[in-house]
Order: structure tokens, then C-alpha cells, then sequence
């Protein structure tokens, strides 16, 4: 039994999303449909890039059991420079993160499945410098 990581890898490795190429507006998580331009939507998949800045961040305490290994950790609202502005957390000190920080996508273990020693793997943002 594959887990349903598998089929979704795509969307874990590169930052996609979708474009209306009628109007222009950029959709992260991707959308099939544009709100504005309905039945004359023309959607078409785009990759958002992997670098961007730190709109504002939140540093969570109080984590789920499976995190437990890295808490705490900071979740930051990130500006693409492709567009969007996405949620993901970053990887690094509590006290140098701020906002307008620069930072990158790099990809990191979440944790080890158990028996079947399956690796999840998710993006995450680390410091560009
Ligand atoms: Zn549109």
C-alpha cells in the first residue's frame, strides 16, 4: 500500500500552483478554476520559484507528538518572489528570524515511519544567506 504522500509528491517537492492566463491571478495551493473569470478561466500550472521573504511568522510551543524532536518551531507567512504568499515553517533560531528576512526552500525530514522505515519528506525554508 503506497501512502498518499506518494501521489501528492509533486506538490511537496516544487512550489506549484496555477495561473489564470486570462486575467493573470496566481493560485497557491493550485486551483482548477478562477473565481474572476469563471467559465473563461484558462488555468495552466506554474512553478512559483523557491525563494522569497518573510511576511510575518509565528513561533509554535506547543507542537504535535510526532514534532515533538524539533520543537519549537516557526511557521512563516513567505512572499514568493514568483507571486504568492504561502505558509511553511523555518528552519532556523528563534532569534534571528524578523520579518523581511530572505529565505530559501530546502527540503527536509519530517520523520521516520516506524517499521517500514518510510522518510517523509516535506519543503521547508531555511535562511538564504
Ligand atoms: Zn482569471
Amino acid at each position: 500500500m503506497l501512502p498518499r504522500f506518494w501521489r501528492k509528491i509533486k506538490y511537496r517537492y516544487d512550489i506549484v500552483g496555477t495561473v489564470c492566463e486570462t486575467c493573470g491571478s496566481k493560485y497557491y495551493p493550485p486551483r482548477n478554476f478562477c473565481p474572476i473569470c469563471r467559465r473563461k478561466s484558462k488555468m495552466k500550472e506554474v512553478n512559483f520559484g523557491d525563494k522569497g521573504e518573510v511576511v510575518s511568522y509565528t513561533v509554535v510551543h506547543d507542537t504535535p507528538e510526532e514534532y515533538r524532536m524539533m520543537k519549537p518551531y516557526i511557521v512563516a507567512l513567505i512572499k514568493l518572489d514568483g507571486g504568492p504568499t504561502i505558509t511553511s515553517q523555518v528552519v532556523c533560531d528563534e532569534s534571528e528570524i524578523h520579518i523581511g528576512m530572505r529565505v530559501k526552500k530546502a527540503f527536509r525530514k519530517y520523520f521516520e515511519d516506524g517499521e517500514d522505515g518510510i522518510i517523509y519528506y516535506g519543503t521547508k525554508f531555511v535562511p538564504e544567506s
